[in-house]
């Protein structure tokens, strides 16, 4: 494509990155922006709001969504989660539908392709985790997950080790228009601070538990201040719905609320590049997942 740009313009746009649970969209997401802005973890369903990389480029800015993963909604939450993933996919320029390429195409990357199909957005296809697939493997998912749609291109990466996400990155930019930078070049994502440090928790959190906690935490952060030593003071609830949910995430004599506190900070530290002391309290709210005023309070919004 060759674009003529005027004075202050860059290539710019919007894509969407889609696909079920787990494919890995967090992960090529903070490989592409460079920096930390979406969590990530092996348990299905991690990121629930919308959350927008910015990378940039002298010539170039491309916006990224990281979606909720779509899958049939449970409870009003994944309702939320639906919608929120689908109304991306009709606002932006370019859609990326990300599929895992060590397992065959299923039912739920079906139902993917056929939201991204049906927005009728411009669609790459991108076959992640290829790190782990022999040839003849990688062949043969490339075959079978083309068959799910009509997509301009087909790519094979690796969101871990970075593996052609230079040509991947390419693929994109060439389908950016001649536009104004629609953030400033030095901004990632915009979210706020304390929306990221909650994000930060709660990844701990699901890192560090099993089963039992994963899809009933939320985290709040109730106060974020900077004191006169340089330290940003976090105060945050951690909200499960059970009693017995809040005794496993505190552990014994408190020793695994200390130990997310401590990822936490460690994390929070390498991204901010300052000190931080977290106050972390667990509290139970029953059924919080189902009650609508409380997922707006802790910040799950409904776009549309
Ligand atoms: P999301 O739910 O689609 O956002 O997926 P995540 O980015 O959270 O990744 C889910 C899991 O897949 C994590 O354990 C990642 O480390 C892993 N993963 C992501 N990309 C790759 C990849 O390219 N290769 C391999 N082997 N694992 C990956
Ligand atoms: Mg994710």
């Amino acid at each position: 494509m060759t674009s003529e740009l005027s004075a202050g313009e860059v290539l710019s746009g919007f894509v969407a990155l889609v696909g079920r649970p787990n494919v890995g969209k967090s992960t090529l997401l903070n490989h592409l922006v460079g920096r930390k802005v979406s969590i990530t973890s092996d348990k299905p369903q991690t990121t629930r709001n919308r959350i927008v990389g910015v990378l940039n480029r002298p010539d170039c800015q491309v916006i990224f969504f990281d979606t909720p993963g779509i899958h049939k909604p449970l409870h009003r939450l994944g309702n939320i989660m639906v919608e929120t993933a689908r109304s991306t996919l009709t606002e932006v320029d370019l859609v990326l539908f990300m599929v895992d390429g060590t397992r065959p195409p299923g039912e739920e990357d079906g139902w993917v392709a056929r939201q991204v199909m049906v927005s009728k957005t411009r669609a790459i296809l991108v076959v992640n985790k290829i790190d782990a697939l022999t040839t003849d493997q990688l062949i043969q998912a490339l075959a079978q997950f083309n068959e799910l749609g009509d997509f301009e291109a087909v790519i094979p990466v690796s969101a871990l080790t970075g593996q052609n996400s230079d040509r991947l990155l390419k693929l994109i930019t060439e389908r950016m228009e001649p536009g104004p930078r629609y953030y400033p070049e030095d901004a990632v994502t915009d979210q706020p601070e304390s929306f990221i440090v909650a994000e930060i928790v709660r990844e701990k959190v699901l890192r560090l538990t099993r089963a039992e906690i994963p899809h009933s935490v939320a985290v709040q952060v109730e106060e974020m201040a900077e004191r006169d030593d340089g330290t940003t003071y976090v105060r945050a609830n951690l909200f499960v719905e059970r009693n017995s949910q809040k005794g496993i995430l505190i552990g014994q004599k408190g020793s695994l609320l200390k130990e997310v506190g401590k990822m936490a900070r460690e994390e929070l530290e390498a991204l901010f590049g300052n000190r931080f002391f977290l106050d972390l309290w667990v509290k139970v709210m029953e059924d919080w997942r189902r009650r609508p005023g409380t997922l707006a309070r802790l910040g799950y919004r409904q776009d549309k």
